[in-house]
C-alpha cells in the first residue's frame, strides 16, 4: 500500500506540516518544574463539584509551581453543547477563585497556544491525521452504523470482546483501489487508528494519584476522526495537549480505561507523554454503602446548589481543600489566617479511590468560616445572597443596615465566637424574629398556668428600664422568679423538681418567647437592647394579649 497516496487521497487540502505547527507552538519558556495544565470541559452547561475538584487541583499545581493554567473548550460533540455554557463555567470557577491564565475567555481567546476551542482546530487535527496515514498508522473505515451494530451483536453472542479489531477490522488492510472506489462513490468514512497493541501484553504506568498501575495494551482500532472530520476526544486531547505544551493532564478517572490507547497515540504521533493525574469520583453515603454522587439523584452535585443555599465561597473552597489533602485541616488550624495559597498542595495526597463528600462536615467548615468574619462582612455577603434568593428579606436588611449589622454582631469576635449559621439561607430562621413580619406568635409550655406567665411578663414590664446593664436586668428577672414562687437555685430544683413550680430558666423562657417567638435565641438582654425599648415593650404587651 502506498500510504503517501492514501494520505493525499484522504486529505488533499492539508498542506501544513507537523513541523510548521511545532514551530508555531514552541515549548514554553517557563521555569524548570513548572506545571502546565488545563481544564478541558465539554460545554454541557452543568458545572459540578467534580469540576471544582479538578479545577482546584489543576490551579494549585500550576500556580504553586510558577506554571500555567488554561481553559480549553472541548466542543467536538455539538449535540451535547448548551449555548452560554462556556460563560457559565468561566463565571462559576472564577466565583470559586479559579482563574485561568490563558485559553477561552468571556471575550474570545487569550494566549499564544490557541485557538482554545476544539471546533476551531479542525485544520490542526487534520495535519496530524494525515501524518498518521502517511506512516501507515491510520486508515479510513467505511463501515455503516448497521454493519457495526451487526458486528457488535455477533461479538456479544459469541461472548467476545466488542469493538473494531482483529478479523473484525475489515477496512484495516484494504487496497487503495477499494478505498478509492468508496471515496469516488461519495461514501462517508471515519479515520481509524491502526493499533499494534496486543491484549496479552501488560505494562506498568505511573499515575500521580493512582500510583503504579498495570495496564493492558489496546488492540482496538479506535476512531480518530468522525465522518464529519471532527476528532474524537482521544485524538483531540493528544494533539492539543502536545501543542499547548501541557505537562500534566488532570482529569476524572473515568478516562483510565482509555489510557492504554492514549499512550499508544502519543507514541505514534511522536509526542512526549504528559504526566497523568486521574482523580477518583466524589461519593456519598447512601444508607450503609458508598456511591458516586449522581446528577440525577443529588442536587448537591451542582455548584449552583451551594450558591443558592448560600455557602460562602471560602467555605466551599476550604472544604474541598480539606477533602483533597488530608493535612490541610491541620495546616489551617496552625495558620488560621494565612491565604490558602501558602499551603503546599500535593496531588499525591489525593485519595486514589475518590473522596467521600460529607455535607455535615461542609456545614462545620462553613460555620467556622462565617464565625471568622466581622459583622460588616457577614452583612455584605448575606445581603448579596438575599437580593438574589430572598429579595424580601434582602430589602429588610437593606432598609436599616445598622440594625442588621448590630444583630449580626451578636457573639462575634472574642475567643469563642458563636457559630449559629452555616449558610446564608439559615440567617432568616436565626435572626428573622428581629423583624416584626417574621416574628412568630409565642407558644408557651402548657404545663404553666397562663396567669403565672401573664404575671411574669407584667412584672417585667413594670420594672423594665432600658438603661439597666445586663446584671441589673438579670437581677430583676431573678426577683420576679422568686416573687412567683419559682426558684433561682438550679441545684435545689434538680434535687427535687416537685418542690417548685419552675425556675429562673422558665421565667427567662417566658420572656424569650414573648420577645423572640422562640425558645432559643442569642442572649436575651442583648436582643432587647438591639430591638429597642418600644419594640420590646410592644412585643411583651402583645404576648400578654395572646395568652
Ligand atoms: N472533555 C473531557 C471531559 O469533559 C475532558 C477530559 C480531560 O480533561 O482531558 O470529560
Amino acid at each position: 500500500m502506498d500510504y503517501q497516496k492514501l494520505a493525499e487521497l484522504l486529505f488533499p487540502n492539508v498542506t501544513m506540516t507537523p513541523e510548521e505547527l511545532e514551530a508555531k507552538y514552541p515549548p514554553r519558556n517557563v521555569p524548570e518544574g513548572a506545571v502546565i495544565t488545563r481544564m478541558a470541559p465539554s460545554p454541557t452547561g452543568f458545572v459540578h463539584l467534580g469540576n471544582l475538584v479538578q479545577g482546584l487541583t489543576s490551579e494549585r499545581m500550576a500556580h504553586q509551581s510558577g506554571g500555567v493554567l488554561f481553559l480549553r473548550v472541548e466542543d467536538t460533540d455539538a449535540k451535547r453543547e448548551v449555548p452560554g455554557a462556556v460563560e457559565v463555567l468561566i463565571d462559576t470557577l472564577k466565583h470559586y477563585g479559579i482563574q485561568f491564565d490563558e485559553g477561552a475567555t468571556m471575550d474570545g481567546d487569550k494566549g499564544e497556544y490557541g485557538p482554545y476551542r476544539q471546533r476551531q482546530r479542525a485544520d490542526i487535527y487534520h495535519v496530524y491525521a494525515k501524518k498518521l496515514v502517511q506512516q501507515g498508522m491510520a486508515y479510513p473505515c467505511f463501515c455503516t452504523e448497521e454493519e457495526l451494530a451487526a458486528m457488535r451483536e455477533k461479538q456479544e453472542a459469541a461472548k467476545e470482546t466488542t469493538g473494531y479489531y482483529g478479523q473484525y477490522a475489515i477496512w484495516r488492510d484494504r487496497s487503495l483501489e477499494d478505498i478509492k472506489a468508496q471515496l469516488d462513490a461519495g461514501m462517508s468514512w471515519v479515520l481509524r487508528f491502526r493499533s499494534t497493541g496486543d491484549v496479552s501484553n501488560q505494562f506498568k504506568f505511573n499515575d500521580l494519584v493512582k500510583g503504579e498501575l498495570t495496564v493492558t495494551e489496546n488492540n482496538i482500532d479506535q476512531v480518530l476522526l468522525k465522518s464529519d472530520g471532527i476528532p474524537t476526544y482521544h485524538f483531540a486531547h493528544a494533539v492539543d495537549d502536545h501543542l499547548m505544551r501541557t505537562t500534566h493532564v488532570v482529569r476524572g478517572d473515568e478516562w483510565l480505561p482509555s489510557l492504554p490507547f492514549h499512550i499508544q497515540l502519543f507514541k505514534a504521533l511522536g509526542f512526549k507523554l504528559p504526566k497523568y493525574v486521574h482523580i477518583g469520583p466524589l461519593m456519598k453515603m447512601d444508607g450503609n454503602s458508598k456511591r458516586k454522587l449522581s446528577k440525577r439523584k443529588d442536587p448537591e452535585l451542582a455548584l449552583t446548589y451551594y450558591k443558592k443555599e448560600g455557602f460562602p465561597v471560602q467555605a466551599v473552597y476550604e472544604y474541598i481543600m480539606t477533602l483533597l489533602n488530608s493535612n490541610y485541616e491541620d495546616w489551617r488550624r496552625a495558620n488560621p489566617n494565612a491565604p490558602a495559597a501558602d499551603f503546599k498542595f500535593s496531588p499525591k495526597k489525593l485519595n486514589p479511590a475518590g473522596n467521600l463528600f460529607d455535607y455535615a462536615k461542609l456545614c462545620d467548615v462553613s460555620k467556622n468560616e462565617i464565625a471568622k468574619m466581622d459583622a460588616q462582612q457577614v452583612y455584605s455577603l448575606l445581603l448579596e445572597w438575599a437580593k438574589e434568593f430572598d429579595p424580601e428579606f434582602g430589602s429588610k436588611l437593606e432598609a436599616d443596615p445598622d440594625f442588621a449589622i448590630r444583630i449580626l454582631a451578636i457573639g462575634r469576635g472574642g475567643k469563642k465566637p458563636r457559630k449559629d449559621i452555616a449558610t446564608w439561607a439559615e440567617a432568616k430562621p436565626y435572626m428573622g424574629f428581629f423583624y416584626d413580619e417574621y416574628l412568630e406568635a409565642p407558644c408557651f409550655d402548657e404545663k404553666f398556668d397562663k396567669t403565672v406567665i401573664r404575671s411574669a411578663l407584667t412584672k417585667f414590664l413594670e420594672r423594665f428600664n432600658f438603661q439597666d446593664d445586663s446584671n441589673t436586668w438579670f437581677d430583676k428577672v431573678k426577683a420576679i422568679t422568686t416573687e412567683l414562687g419559682f426558684t433561682t437555685d438550679m441545684k435545689a430544683y434538680k434535687a427535687d423538681p416537685t418542690a417548685f413550680p419552675g425556675t429562673v430558666a422558665d421565667v427567662s423562657t417566658f420572656l424569650r418567647l414573648a420577645v423572640t417567638g422562640k425558645t432559643n435565641s442569642p442572649d436575651l438582654y442583648t436582643v432587647m437592647q438591639i430591638l429597642g425599648y418600644d419594640a420590646t415593650v410592644a412585643r411583651i404587651q402583645k404576648a400578654i394579649t395572646l395568652l
